[in-house]
């Protein structure tokens, strides 16, 4: 079935989609878990009914190959909603608060409440992911939404736009597609909560109308992350861990190792293993390869040859670019320094520096001086260096000897920290982020009879209560 054409929303009708979900929402249908229940068996059936045309949609959007897209969004995606429909009801449970003595009879408690209109505003990395899961975070929380996905992903955007209103609630649920001037419209309204995935350029734009509006913000931003390895590792294991986090599609993963801390003496042995990993994984080259993917748009494409052709390290590997299919190989460079081109912004693409250290201690160093990371990567076979670099440093995540696995895995909170971003979501914690924990207490008359004192005239006697 062909893709629809992309189409962005009129900027006129935003305030509308606004306003209309509000009344929605206020009618109260979001509430009942069973409708929560019925729209996330929709969402579900959405994708597992439509997945060979979200691939078809993003092979065409980021020139990702079909199994990549199944390995690294349909898979976890699915079980995202799968785990919200299981759960929903459990989440959803008002909770007791801890007995205390002064208030037990008012029977203090924390009912879970939808925060209210949503506005999720995805990049164009992971966008099936990016989309689907917090929206069914959404929707378990009992929540309206309205989904704003990236206009570098047209293909996957236009489908989207198509599907929503066939599978889920069209009163609740809404799809706005457009770039700037839609994004600005809806950055005018105000919202319950907003969650903002994408770079901290735009996070600033994002913050600054929310502050208008007092619209809360949940920021899932990025940044540089480090990968420090240590001469203990398993070599092999580690060369095409970080490879593969390195390649996985072309580099564009917000995770991604993006640069290497690798001690000077261990240098030469771990970048002769990436590169039998990378003759591996691409035997014929990564060009004719159809496992690798492309750069996502032209403009990213000059960015990031502008950073190789800058920098003043050493190709040692790759280094291939081609402008008309948006293609760049896979690229070692060595003899980076730390005010090389390719240490000036978050990368994005399939370019590993590799930095010589002296020592771990110095690797640490290096991450400290800089901004906080989303995540962080130390491979080694030893715990005190594992012990070392984790107390050692901040970031949103860490893992050690892999690289990714934290952004799917079960029951972890997904998250930056500082300037890579504030709040976390994924599973439980999607559900949390559009979750108002409201307190409550239902206090009997006959409890005057203890606590009066709090009422005028004072006495001494009265205020010894
Ligand atoms: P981006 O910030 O350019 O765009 C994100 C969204 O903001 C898009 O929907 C876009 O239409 C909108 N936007 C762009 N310019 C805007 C403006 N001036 N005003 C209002 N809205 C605007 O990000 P991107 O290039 O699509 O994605 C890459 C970035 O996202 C990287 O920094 C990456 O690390 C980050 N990212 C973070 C996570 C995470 O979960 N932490 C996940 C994926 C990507």
């Amino acid at each position: 079935m062909a893709v629809p054409d992309y189409v962005p929303t009129p900027v006129d009708d935003i305030p509308t989609i606004r306003a209309e979900l509000g009344a929605a929402f206020r009618a109260g249908t979001t509430k009942p878990i069973a409708n929560r229940r019925e729209q996330l068996l929709a969402l579900a059936y959405l994708l597992k009914d439509n997945i060979d045309r979200f691939k078809e949609a993003l092979a065409s959007d980021l020139g990702r190959p079909a199994l990549e897209t199944d390995v690294l969004e349909v898979g976890g995606t699915l079980h995202e909603i799968k785990d919200a429909y299981d759960s929903v009801a459990r989440w959803a449970r008002p909770q007791r608060a801890p007995f205390a003595l002064n208030y037990a009879a008012m029977r203090p408690t924390i009912r879970k409440e939808p925060k209210g209109v949503v506005l999720i505003i995805v990049p164009f990395n992971y966008p099936l992911l990016l989309t689907l899961e917090p929206l069914a975070g959404a929707i378990a929380a009992g929540c309206a939404a309205v989904v704003k996905p990236s206009e570098l992903t047209p293909a996957f955007s236009a489908l989207l736009a198509d599907l929503v209103p066939q599978y889920l609630d069209p009163a609740l649920y809404r799809v706005v597609n457009g770039a700037v001037p839609e994004t600005t419209k809806l950055l005018e309204q105000p919202w319950d909560h907003i969650l903002f995935t994408g770079s901290a350029r735009v996070a600033r734009i994002v913050l600054a109308a929310a502050a208008r509006t007092l619209s809360p913000v949940t920021t899932e931003l990025g940044g540089k992350s480090p990968v420090i390895v240590d001469a203990s590792c398993d070599l092999r294991t580690t060369a095409r861990r970080l490879v593969w986090g390195k390649t996985a599609n072309a580099g564009q993963t917000c995770v991604a190792p993006d640069y290497v801390l690798v001690p000077r003496a261990f240098q030469d042995k771990l970048v002769q293993a990436c590169i039998d990993v990378l003759k591996e994984f691409y035997p014929d080259g990564a060009a004719e390869s159809d496992s690798y993917s492309r750069i996502v748009s032209p403009g990213h494409h000059a960015r990031l040859s502008a950073l190789l052709e800058k920098s003043g390290g050493t190709t040692a590997y790759g280094g291939g670019k081609r402008a008309e299919d948006k293609f760049i190989e896979p690229t070692i460079v060595t003899g980076v320094g730390l005010d090389d081109s390719l240490m000036s912004e978050e990368l994005f693409g399939p370019v590993l520096p590799i930095i010589a250290v002296e020592d771990i201690n110095e690797a640490i160093q290096i991450v400290n001086a800089r901004d906080h990371p989303l995540a962080l990567y130390v491979f080694t076979q030893d715990s005190r260096v594992k012990k070392q670099v984790l107390d050692g440093t901040q970031s949103g995540g860490a893992v050690v000897n892999d690289c990714l696995l934290q952004v799917t895995a079960d029951g972890l909170p997904f998250g930056g920290i500082g300037p890579s971003g504030s709040g976390s979501h994924t599973g439980k914690y999607s559900f949390d982020m559009f979750t108002h924990t409201r307190s409550t207490l239902d206090n009997p008359s006959w409890l005057d009879l203890v606590m009066g004192g709090r009422f005028p005239p004072f006495t001494d006697k009265s205020t010894r209560m």
